[in-house]
């Protein structure tokens, strides 16, 4: 089972689903090529969402680690500490978004 966007209201709904739950749309008067194709467009989506999400997290990461040898922050005070959290957390989204897209991608 995999999960498509709705034509027309672009919720998620289950590709065996005979009709989308949200706006009562007839799946079965679409034929496998369009369902396919939904389910290409979605991954796609999918896909790019990742992306962004890891550039956010690489964002994130290099900020903080940028900000935390910055000379005008004091080692213990607040803005140091949010920076090396900032690194942290960084480091770790991005970590976990690249090994989602490797599994992401490996899935057919
Ligand atoms: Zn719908």
């Amino acid at each position: 089972m995999a999960v498509i966007n709705c034509p027309t209201c672009k919720k998620k709904i289950s590709d065996k689903a005979k009709e989308c739950g949200h706006c009562g749309l007839s799946l079965q008067a679409l034929d496998s090529d369009k369902i396919a194709n939904l389910r290409h467009v979605n991954r796609i989506n999918q896909a790019q969402r990742l992306m962004n999400y890891s550039f956010v997290a690489m964002l994130l990461f290099c900020g903080g680690f940028f900000f935390m040898f910055n000379d005008n922050v004091e080692q213990g005070s607040w803005q140091h500490d949010l920076a090396m959290a900032s690194t942290v957390i960084g480091f770790v989204l991005y970590l976990v978004i690249r090994v989602r897209l490797l599994f992401f991608k490996r899935q057919k």
